[in-house]
C-alpha cells in the first residue's frame, strides 16, 4: 500500500510530467540503451526511431501520476501490458533495471525541481506498480506453462506451410520442432515471434494474431508485409517474414497471451468487425464459434478491393453453407473484376450505420480490430447507434497507449 504522502506527492508532479514527461522518457531510454545496449533485441526498434515507444511510456507514467488515487481506472490498460510483457518474455530483474534509469532521467531532466521527496515518491510509486505487473506476468507465465501443450519463454516452431492469402497477407502455419503438444489459446489471442534483423544488426519481436482457432496441431499466423513508402521504411519483420522464411524453417515463438479474446462460454450473438489485416484475430473468433456454438454470427470486413482481400473465398464460402453467418464487405477502391464478380456488398469504407439492420443486434457483443482511425470510426459509430461500450471489444495493433 502506498503512503497518502506518496500518493500525493506524485500527484502533484502531473502537471510537470505533462510538459516535460516526453523529455524524460527520451533520456530514460538513451540512459537504458546506453548502460544496456542488448535491451534493443527485446524493445520495438521502430517504435523508438518513430518516437512512438517514448509517447507510449510518456503518457503512461502521466496517467500514472494522475490516477494514483484511483488506480482501477488503469486496469484495462495494465492488463495489455501485463500480457504484451508475458508475450515479450519480460523478467522482474528487469524492473529493477528501468526503474534505476527513469529515477535518474527524471533527476536529470527536471534538476533541482526533483527534491528528494519527489524522488522518493516516485521510487516507491514505481516500486508498486512494478510489484503489481511482476505478480500479474508471473501468474501469467505459470499459468501458460501448466496448461496442456504449454511453456514458458521461447520455443522453437518449424514453419510446416506457407500461403499466400492475398497479394500483401501471407499465412504461416507453425507447428513444435519438439514434436510435443501445443497448447490452445483463446481466439483473439497472439503469440510473438523474434527473427534476426541485419539491417538493424539486432533481434526484433513482434506480435501476430493466431488466425486460425485453436485445432491442437498448428499455429497459424497471417502477416501483412508492410512496405509503403521508401525502402528504408519497409517494415523490418514482416517483409523478412515473407522474403526468406519459408517452409521447413525453424522461428522461436512464446506462448499465446492477450486480455482481447472472445467468451465462449456466452450465448449473446457476435459481430465482428475488421478493417485489413485486422482480420487475423476475428477468423479465429469466427471459425471457434462457428464450430463450438451455436451463436448468431456478423462478418464485416473493409478493404481496399479484391487484391489484398485474404481469406476472402473461404469466408464466402462458409457464409454460403452457414445460415449462422453473414458476411458483409466494404472495398474502398474496388478493382474493375471486383465489381465485375459481385465481389463486395458496399462501396466505401466500412459504414455500421449503413448496415445498422443486420450488423446492429440487440445484446451482440462485437470485436473490432483494424487500423486506428478505422477503430474510432466503428467504435463512434457503435456509440452513436446505441451500443454500450461494455459490450464493444477492440485490438490495437501498435504501441499500448494509456487512455484517460
Ligand atoms: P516496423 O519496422 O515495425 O514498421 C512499422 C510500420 O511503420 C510499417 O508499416 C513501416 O512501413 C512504417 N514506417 C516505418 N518508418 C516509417 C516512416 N519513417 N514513415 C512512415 N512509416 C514508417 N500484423 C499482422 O500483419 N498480422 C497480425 O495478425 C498482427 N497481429 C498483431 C497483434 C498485436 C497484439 C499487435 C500488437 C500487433 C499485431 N500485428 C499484426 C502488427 C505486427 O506486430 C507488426 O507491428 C507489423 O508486422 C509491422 O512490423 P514490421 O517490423 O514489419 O514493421
Amino acid at each position: 500500500m502506498l503512503q497518502p504522502s506518496t500518493i500525493a506527492t506524485v500527484k502533484a508532479t502531473a502537471p510537470v510530467l505533462a510538459v516535460h514527461g516526453y523529455a524524460i522518457i527520451q533520456r530514460f531510454y538513451q540512459r537504458l540503451f546506453e548502460a544496456q545496449p542488448e535491451l534493443k533485441n527485446i524493445f520495438n526498434m521502430r517504435h523508438q526511431e518513430r518516437g512512438e515507444q517514448q509517447r507510449a511510456l510518456a503518457a503512461a507514467v502521466l496517467a500514472y501520476a494522475t490516477h494514483i488515487d484511483n488506480l482501477s481506472v488503469l486496469g484495462p490498460a495494465v492488463d495489455r501490458i501485463t500480457h504484451k510483457h508475458a508475450s515479450l518474455n519480460v523478467q522482474p530483474a528487469q524492473y529493477a533495471v528501468v526503474g534505476e534509469h527513469l529515477l535518474a532521467a527524471i533527476k536529470e531532466v527536471l534538476g533541482d525541481a526533483a527534491t528528494g521527496d519527489i524522488v522518493a515518491a516516485w521510487a516507491e510509486a514505481y516500486q508498486a506498480l512494478a510489484d503489481i505487473m511482476i505478480g500479474a506476468e508471473a501468474s501469467l507465465y505459470d499459468e501458460a506453462q501448466r496448461r496442456p501443450g504449454g511453456w514458458r519463454g521461447w520455443r522453437n516452431f518449424v514453419v510446416r506451410h506457407k500461403r499466400m492469402e492475398s497479394e500483401v497477407i501471407t499465412s504461416f502455419f507453425l507447428e513444435p520442432e519438439d514434436g510435443r503438444p501445443i497448447a490452445d489459446f483463446k481466439p483473439g489471442q497472439y503469440i510473438s515471434i523474434v527473427v534476426d534483423v541485419p539491417r538493424l544488426g539486432l533481434q526484433q519481436v513482434r506480435q501476430y494474431s493466431l488466425s486460425d482457432a485453436p485445432n491442437g496441431r498448428n499455429y497459424r499466423i497471417s502477416v501483412k508485409r508492410e512496405r509503403e513508402g521508401e525502402p528504408e521504411t519497409a517494415g523490418y519483420v514482416s517483409n523478412l517474414l515473407h522474403d526468406y522464411v519459408n517452409r521447413g524453417d525453424v522461428v522461436r515463438i512464446t506462448p499465446p497471451f492477450g486480455p482481447f479474446h472472445i467468451d465462449m462460454e456466452a450465448t449473446s450473438p457476435v459481430v465482428l468487425v475488421s478493417g485489413g489485416v485486422g482480420l487475423t484475430p476475428l477468423v479465429s473468433m469466427l471459425k471457434a464459434v462457428l464450430k463450438n456454438t451455436d451463436r448468431d454470427v456478423v462478418f464485416v470486413h473493409g478493404a481496399r478491393n479484391g487484391a489484398v482481400h485474404a481469406m476472402k473465398d473461404r469466408i464466402e464460402a462458409a457464409a454460403e453453407t452457414n445460415r449462422r453467418l453473414t458476411s458483409i464487405v466494404f472495398y474502398d477502391a474496388p478493382l474493375p473484376s471486383d465489381v465485375l464478380g459481385y465481389d463486395y456488398d458496399h462501396e466505401g469504407l466500412v459504414d455500421l450505420r449503413r448496415i445498422a439492420a443486420s450488423a446492429v443486434k440487440a445484446d451482440a457483443d462485437y470485436y473490432v480490430c483494424g487500423p486506428m482511425p478505422f477503430m474510432r470510426a466503428q467504435v463512434e459509430a457503435l456509440r452513436a447507434l446505441g451500443v454500450p461500450d461494455a459490450r464493444v471489444h477492440y485490438e490495437v495493433f501498435g504501441t499500448d497507449v494509456f487512455e484517460e
